[in-house]
């Protein structure tokens, strides 16, 4: 009865995110946590689902107005109450709606409830059933008294189970339900999707001192008092055993009883990096919880509900999982802090590792940040005592640091070799050598080119003109493989052309290389070396990826050509020559990240030689063997390179001095994306305080992606919350045409 109720509850309902929903809280419902429960409510004659945001007093009369909750959907909320104020956080930060952010944490199919995995339906006690109300029952309803009787509280007994012990149980069960007695679930039979593999129990490591006094930092603040915690950053060189002071680190917090979240970039989301934390943790392997973006529907719905049901003790996962609905969490570990991957490129537009510091501050836990090559984002803070920072400045085993060459192509790529000259401008000379002493040495060399396809551009030597996507502002790559020209944005596909279509000329060609082609040349140049290629088109399947990885690490290929899949994380120790084809393939993108991008691929890209006992060697081919980046790198000095990029970033107002924040209008007709980014600058600039930057309106450097024409405006401040609510107050007072989307991303980290 809804005018009796005491509390009535904000519902965001899924279908109808403007409306501000009140319902009243029915008095079966009263004492439990509904914020963040997903909840079933009449709308208008419909019955309809949402998420309860809070919950408040019911005021003088207006409880008869209001409608009740018809049922709770799970019994647990699905965003627990911590997980709320980070929504309400990321909401206001992000200037995102809270239901986009609420949305967001919540897998699909949970939200949804749709099935496609294998649920068995359940029952369980509601409320302790007194032994008179026992008895008036079984005068009035033995049957169900009986089924009653034989629950006990806080066990869930399976419907068939109950069905065969009882006659006509389903109705009896029914009338419980009905009644308030009982509820009926859905319990899942979990599929662990590691199940089959029986991981054998890894020992901790005798830490070095470096690796005991990182430890021992990521202790004091476990037992810090909430207010004394800071975030850590724990930057240590390749191969320095990171990871071995992070499963120390959670091993410690699992035994005080608490538990630990863990990100890491989808990327490095490998079968080698999950069977880590598995072994180290064999004795709980089965509360361990994956999430990422290879699991079935299915697989993910089971890691989920382990989590939510508080079966789980570690979830690792990508930037998601910084939403895994886990209670007493007192420990999130960052991993590769600096990674893109940890920024949502859609709604809610968000940055995964900072969103892991906000949550670490609200829950009270300890969060570690830990690169080789941290953000400078990151290293900003530890600078001005936001973060500590501890290092590890040495390898693990002792291991020294490949050393790394430099191959200037100006000259290099003109050496000619009898029938190859474009060979020699693909694998230099040096190169060359070095692979071929490796395969007859029986060693191993990857190879790294962040750019797959046989040719990014198809060029006319007449006219010069380059074959661009119809629908986007980039050039067609060609695949030899299928015989085909592919947008790498959009993903249109035409047959390859033979001709010209501006003047009709034949003398087509084939500007430039990406891996497919080098795979190609490296069978010609080493024909007894046994070649793998890994990128996007080739591990279409699941399962190829490890496959391959698996054959490369027992050796079964000399050769291992890939983009940046294949950057990070890996450990082979038999690796001991790193080849970087092109090093300046990210340097002339317009983004004031692009040199420190080049400095982290090439830092981790290097990172992957000598492993082992063996000592590893790094050849890097560029066109510009002066530029910083590359030199940094070469000499695996983070400290040099972030020096200097700090002072050009501070003299530049960048980050991480100011915040960014991108605008962008993006419509298919391209006169109004233009005029609404006119427009909004126009108004943005009107009052703009002097303590905000602001570009002109511009056309974005893609000016074109899949039909959209975009424009940008990008704005820059100390304060991002004030800027926001700037530029809030402009957008919400303007109208733009239906066919036009202005976005805007806080803390933007691809301008493009
Ligand atoms: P990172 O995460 O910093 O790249 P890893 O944790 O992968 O480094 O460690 C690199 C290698 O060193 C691994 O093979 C690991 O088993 C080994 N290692 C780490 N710590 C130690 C240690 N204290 N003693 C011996 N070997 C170690
Ligand atoms: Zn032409
Ligand atoms: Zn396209």
């Amino acid at each position: 009865m809804a005018s009796s109720a005491a509390l009535k509850c904000l519902v965001l309902v899924d279908e109808a995110p403007d409306l501000e929903l009140w319902y009243a809280v029915p008095d079966d419902l009263i004492h439990r946590e509904l914020r963040g429960c997903r909840v079933s409510v009449p709308l208008r004659r419909r019955k309809v689902q949402g998420t309860v945001i809070s919950v408040a007093p019911v005021e003088g009369q207006e409880g008869f107005a209001l409608r009740p909750i018809a049922h709770l959907l799970h019994p647990k909320p699905l965003v627990p109450p911590a997980l709320l104020e980070l929504a309400e956080w990321m909401s206001d930060y992000y200037a995102c709606r809270l239901e986009v952010v609420v949305r967001g944490m919540i897998p699909e199919m949970i939200r949804t409830g749709s099935s496609g995995f294998k649920t068995q339906k359940a029952v369980r006690l509601r409320k302790e059933v007194a032994a008179e109300e026992l008895e008036a029952l079984r005068k009035k309803a033995p049957r169900q008294a009986a089924i009653l009787e034989g629950l006990s509280p806080g066990v869930e007994e399976l419907l068939a189970t109950l069905s065969s012990r009882h006659a006509s149980a389903a109705q009896a069960i029914k009338r419980l339900e009905e009644d308030g007695w009982v509820e009926i679930l859905d319990q899942v039979q979990a599929r662990d999707p590691s199940r089959a593999e029986q991981f054998l129990a890894s020992q901790p490591l005798q830490l070095t001192d470096e690796q005991a006094e990182a430890l021992r930092v990521v202790e004091l603040d476990l037992e810090a008092e909430p207010a004394d915690k800071k975030p850590i950053l724990l930057k240590g060189v390749t191969g320095s055993g990171k990871t071995e002071v992070y499963l120390q680190a959670i091993a410690r917090v699992i035994d005080q009883g608490w538990n630990v979240i863990v990100l890491v970039p989808e990327i490095s989301l490998t079968p080698q990096t999950t069977e880590r934390f598995k072994r180290r943790f064999a004795l709980i392997q089965d509360r361990v919880a994956i999430l990422h973006s290879h699991l079935s529907e299915g697989e993910r719905h089971d890691e989920w509900r382990k989590i939510l049901d508080g079966k789980a003790r570690i979830t690792i996962g990508a930037r998601s999982a910084i939403f895994a609905p886990m209670e007493k969490v007192g420990l999130i570990v960052v991993d590769e802090e600096h990674e893109n991957t940890y920024k949502q490129e859609n709604p809610p537009r968000y940055q995964g590792r900072d969103v892991a510091v906000v949550r670490g501050r609200i829950e009270g836990a300890t969060v570690l940040l830990g690169s080789a090559t941290p953000s400078l984002e990151s290293w900003h803070n530890t600078q001005n005592g936001k973060y500590k920072l501890v290092e590890l400045t040495r390898r693990a085993d002792d291991q020294r640091m490949p050393v790394t060459r430099i191959i200037d192509m100006r000259s290099e790529g003109r050496v000619r070799r009898a029938g190859q000259k474009e060979v020699a401008t693909i694998i230099s000379e040096p190169l060359r050598i070095a692979i071929d002493q490796r395969i007859a040495r029986g060693e191993q060399t990857i190879l790294f080119l962040n750019r797959r396809g046989y040719s990014p551009s198809v060029v006319c030597q007449d006219c010069g003109h380059r074959v661009e996507c119809p629908h986007c502002s980039v050039t067609l790559t060609y695949h030899e493989g299928d015989s085909r020209l592919v947008c790498h944005l959009c993903g249109f596909q035409r047959v390859p052309l033979k001709k010209c279509p501006e003047c009709k000329s034949g003398t087509i060609f084939l500007a430039g290389y990406g891996t497919e082609r080098v795979e190609q040349i490296l069978r010609k140049l080493f024909p007894r070396g046994r070649i793998a290629r890994i990128d996007t088109d080739t591990m279409k399947r699941k399962t190829q990826l490890e496959d391959t990885l698996n054959d490369f690490k027992a050796q079964k290929y000399d050769l291992l050509i890939g983009t940046q899949m294949i950057a990070k994380g890996l450990h082979f120790p038999n690796v001991t020559l790193v080849g970087v084809l092109n090093a300046d393939l990210g340097l002339h993108i317009p983004d004031f990240r692009a040199g420190e991008r080049t400095f982290q691929l090439l830092t981790q890209v290097a990172g992957r030689a000598g492993r082992g006992h063996l000592l590893g060697e790094v050849l890097v081919q560029t066109f510009t063997p002066h530029n910083p980046s590359i030199q940094y790198a070469r000499h695996h000095d983070f400290d040099g390179f972030a020096s200097q990029e700090m002072d050009a970033r501070r003299i530049l107002n960048f980050p991480p001095f100011v915040h960014v924040i991108l605008i962008t209008a993006r419509s298919e007709h391209e006169r109004r994306a233009q005029f609404c980014a006119e427009t909004l600058h126009k108004r943005l600039v009107s009052d703009l305080p002097p303590e905000f930057l602001i570009s002109d309106p511009m056309p974005s450097p893609l000016v074109r992606m899949a039909n959209q024409f975009r424009f940008q405006v990008l704005m820059r401040a100390k304060n991002p919350r004030r800027l926001v609510a700037h530029i809030r107050k402009h957008l919400d007072a303007l109208t733009f045409p239906e066919d036009v989307i202005v976005t805007v991303d806080i803390d933007a980290y691809n301008l493009s």
